[in-house]
C-alpha cells in the first residue's frame, strides 16, 4: 500500500494512471515489478481452519421485497435456482437426471462476482485497510471490475481496473459508467509478462499513493464469499440434496469456495470443473494439450497460470469446453429456457453434457453456476454478425 498525507483529486489521481499507462515499462526507473507468486491453492491447503473464516459471517439474505432496501449491494447474491427441463428435452438427457441452473445474473451487477467484489471491499475496510477515498485497482476479465466498481460507486472509492483488449466493450462502458477507469492490455501478454493486465495494475498501484489491489487471485474472501453465500443458497434451495455440481473456473473462487462448502456437507456430491480450449487449468495437464496457451473467445474462463485461490484437488472431473459448442449451447439457453446467460453459461452447460456422456451419468440432481448475463456480450455472441466473422454456426439445439 502507498501512503500520503495529502490526498489526491480524482484528477490527480488520472493523470499519474494515465502517465503509466501509457509509459512502456521501463524497469531501470520503476524498478521489477513484484510478481505475486500464484502458486496453485498453497493457502488452501491445510483447509478453512486457519483463514479468516474462522470469524465467519453469516449468509447475507436479500431484504423482502415489501421493504425499502438501502441500496443496490443488498441485491448481491441470492439468486435463483431454476430447472433446466426444456434443456433436458433439448439435449435428450437421461431420464433418471435432473438439471437445475443458478442464475447469477439476477445479481444487483449481473454477475457471480458481485458477490466477491463486495466482501473483498467489505472485509478490507473491516481489517483497516480501506479507507474513505482510497483508491482500487482490479486486474479483471470484467465482471470483478463491475461488481468492485458498483461497490465502490456507493460506498465512494476510486477504482481503476486494468483488463485485457479481448474483453467486451460492454463490461468496459458499464464500469465507465459507475465512474471508473479503464486500461486495455494485449490479450496476448502472458501473466508475467510486463504488457499483461497483472503487469500494469502493479505498476499503477506503485504509483498511487492510498491504492490497493484486492487481487481476486489470491484474496482469501474470493473463495469464501462462496463457501458462507453460494454454495449455502445452493444447499437450501436443494433441500441439501444434490449429486453434482457443475463450475467454470477463472480465479477459481467459484469453484473453490463453493465446492469446499458441498463436500463438507454432500459428501457424496461430486465436482466438475469446466476449463476452456487454450486454457492451462485441467487435470491431468494433458486436457490442455490441444490448443495449450492459444487465445479463445469466452470470456472470464481459463487462465495460463493457476490461481491461488483456485484448489483443484475439489475437482473430481474436468471437461474442456470449445468456443463454438459453448456459444451454440449460450444461444440454446436463452432460446429454450428463456434465460439472459453469458458465454461461459454456455461452457457450463457443455460441461453438464460432457459429464453426463465421459461419466455415464443416468440418474441424479446436476446443478450447474451460471456465472453472468448477456448484457455483457451483445455485441459479440448475440449478433449474428460477430458470430459468423469468427467461424461459429448459428444453429441452436
Ligand atoms: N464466467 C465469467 C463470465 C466470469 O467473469 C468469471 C470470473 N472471471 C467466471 C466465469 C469464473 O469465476 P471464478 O473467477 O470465480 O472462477
Amino acid at each position: 500500500m502507498q501512503s500520503e498525507a495529502r490526498q489526491l483529486s480524482l484528477e490527480e489521481i488520472k493523470a499519474i494512471a494515465d502517465r503509466v499507462a501509457k509509459t512502456p515499462y521501463n524497469e531501470s526507473e520503476e524498478g521489477p515489478i513484484a510478481f505475486p507468486d500464484y502458486n496453485g491453492a498453497s493457502i488452501w491447503k491445510g483447509g478453512f481452519g486457519d483463514l479468516p473464516h474462522k470469524v465467519g459471517l453469516p449468509r447475507k439474505e436479500r431484504p423482502a421485497m415489501d421493504t425499502i432496501a438501502d441500496s443496490a449491494l443488498d441485491f448481491v447474491g441470492n439468486t435463483p435456482m431454476i430447472r433446466l427441463s426444456r434443456m433436458h428435452k433439448a439435449l435428450d438427457m437421461p431420464e433418471g437426471v435432473e438439471v437445475l441452473g443458478k442464475a447469477e445474473y439476477y445479481s444487483a451487477g449481473g454477475s457471480v462476482k458481485d458477490r466477491i467484489g463486495l466482501r473483498m471491499i467489505e472485509d478490507a475496510e473491516r481489517s483497516g485497510q480501506l479507507k474513505p477515498g482510497d483508491v482500487l485497482i482490479e486486474p479483471t476479465s470484467g465482471n470483478t471490475g463491475v461488481g468492485l466498481c458498483m461497490a465502490g460507486a456507493i460506498k465512494g472509492y476510486k477504482v481503476i481496473i486494468t483488463m485485457p483488449m479481448k474483453m467486451s466493450g460492454e463490461k468496459l462502458n458499464m464500469m465507465k459508467a459507475f465512474g471508473a477507469d479503464i486500461y486495455r492490455t494485449p490479450t496476448e501478454a502472458g501473466w508475467r509478462d510486463t504488457d499483461s493486465h497483472i503487469a500494469l495494475a502493479l505498476r499503477l498501484q506503485k504509483a498511487i499513493p492510498n491504492s490497493h489491489i484486492l487481487d481476486q487471485y489470491k484474496n482469501p474472501n474470493n473463495p469464501l464469499a462462496h463457501y458462507d453465500n453460494t454454495a449455502e443458497e445452493i444447499l437450501q434451495q436443494c433441500g441439501g440434496s444434490l449429486d453434482y455440481c457443475v463450475l467454470s473456473a477463472g480465479t477459481g473462487g467459484t469453484l473453490t469456495g463453493i465446492a469446499r462448502k458441498l463436500k463438507e456437507k454432500v459428501p457424496h456430491v461430486k465436482i466438475v470443473g469446466v476449463d476452456p480450449q487454450g486454457s492451462i487449468l485441467a487435470v491431468p495437464d494433458s486436457l490442455n494439450d490441444e490448443d495449450r496457451l492459444k487465445s479463445y473467445q469466452v470470456e472470464g474462463i481459463g487462465y495460463d497460470f493457476i490461481p491461488t485461490v483456485l484448489d483443484r484437488d475439489m475437482v473430481d472431473h474436468w471437461v474442456k469446453s470449445k468456443d463454438a459448442e459453448s456459444f451454440k449451447m449460450a444461444r440454446t439457453l436463452i432460446k429454450r429456457e428463456g434465460m439472459m446467460i453469458g458465454g461461459s453459461c454456455g461452457s457450463a452447460m457443455v460441461g453438464v453434457a460432457k459429464a453426463i456422456e465421459q461419466l455415464g451419468i443416468t440418474k441424479g440432481r446436476i446443478v450447474v453456476l451460471f456465472p453472468d448475463h448477456t448484457r455483457n456480450y451483445m455485441s459479440k455472441f448475440l449478433d449474428d454478425d460477430w458470430m459468423a466473422s469468427k467461424g461459429f454456426p448459428l444453429e441452436t439445439f
